[in-house]
């Protein structure tokens, strides 16, 4: 087995330029992805860029604007009832059902994102929350609607070089309900067939939606933002007929396939079930 040199930079700067110059070199996070990959030889890294020695990239800080999360913030961080982060119902859930306890310890937000894994609970999560991500690199720091990010299984709109620093989520969401549903095979430690991240903005008085965001997990190349289904809900007052029809939608504009957690015709139906429960669930809030 070849070596693999093990770079721990102090700043972004070095890691970056770490990065651009050694071929096949892979930040690491929590190496819960990584390592996976690493041992079943799909992935051969000839260098790996700590980042665990850079400062303030682990900060979860909330600010008048939104809710600043450092791309090194484990997941454990995320669902711990302290942080701030506690604050977005559909955050919170997505985070407690990742994994296990000692994964969510390991596991990072960035790592989360940027493993663009169509099933990433974190990502789905976001989505639905209008998160945006910063990306620090040899020609500077640049901000990315989180909906732009991915690109396809595996893939990012990161380039050689670049780095997911921080994620944001702006405050204007602390007011709108959310939730996250997620189907697995198994109880825990397991990986959605189907997720469903849902947030809706109330007219307290008529009680109209007067805005909607739903994300769906494991269902097309990438996390789905599913605007469709979105329509089909904002301006209206959601109730049985609504909900029926947004379901639908989804079921709609969702593009899974068949693998082995489930056909595309169950994730089909299974994303219709999670909708019609997910905004039943909000229609109470
Ligand atoms: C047993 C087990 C159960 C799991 N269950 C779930 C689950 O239920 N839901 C779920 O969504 N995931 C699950 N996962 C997957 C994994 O734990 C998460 O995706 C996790 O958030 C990855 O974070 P990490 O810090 O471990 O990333 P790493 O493995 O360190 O990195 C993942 C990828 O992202 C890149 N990367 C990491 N950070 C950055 C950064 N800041 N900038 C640029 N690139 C970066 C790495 O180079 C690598 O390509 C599970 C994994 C295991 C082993």
């Amino acid at each position: 087995m070849s070596s693999i040199q093990y770079y721990m930079p102090a700043d972004l700067v070095e890691a970056s330029r770490i990065l651009q110059a050694v071929e096949h070199s892979h930040v690491i996070a929590g190496g819960t992805d990584l390592v996976p990959k690493m041992k079943t030889g799909v992935l051969k890294p000839r260098a790996l860029v700590d980042l665990s020695k850079i400062k303030d990239l682990s900060a979860i800080v909330s600010t008048p604007e939104g809710l600043y999360i450092g791309a090194m913030a484990n997941v454990a961080d995320l669902a711990d009832r302290q942080s701030p982060a506690n604050s977005y119902a559909v955050l919170r859930l997505a985070a407690r059902s990742l994994g296990s306890p000692q994964v969510r310890n390991l596991a990072t937000i960035g790592g989360n994102l940027c493993n663009a894994a169509p099933s990433a609970d974190l990502a789905t999560a976001l989505l639905a929350l209008d998160a945006q991500v910063e990306i620090s690199g040899a020609t500077g720091v640049k901000t990315v609607p989180l909906d732009q990010f991915f690109k396809g299984p595996g893939y990012t709109v990161l380039q050689r070089g670049e780095i997911l620093t921080r994620v944001f989520v702006p405050s204007y969401m602390k007011v709108w309900k959310s939730f996250y549903l997620k189907h697995t095979i198994r109880r825990s430690m397991d990986i959605a067939v189907v997720a469903v991240a849902a947030s809706v903005l109330w007219d307290e008085k008529s009680r109209e939606v007067k805005d909607v965001r739903i994300a769906l997990g494991a269902v097309a190349p990438t996390p789905l933002r599913a605007r469709s289904t979105e329509k089909a809900i904002r301006g209206k007052i959601l109730n049985e007929a609504t909900i029926t029809a947004a379901a639908s939608e989804a079921m709609n504009e969702c593009r899974p396939i068949s693998d082995v957690r489930g056909t595309a015709t169950y994730r089909r139906i299974l994303t219709k079930v999670l909708t019609t429960r997910a905004l039943r669930i909000l229609a109470e809030c």
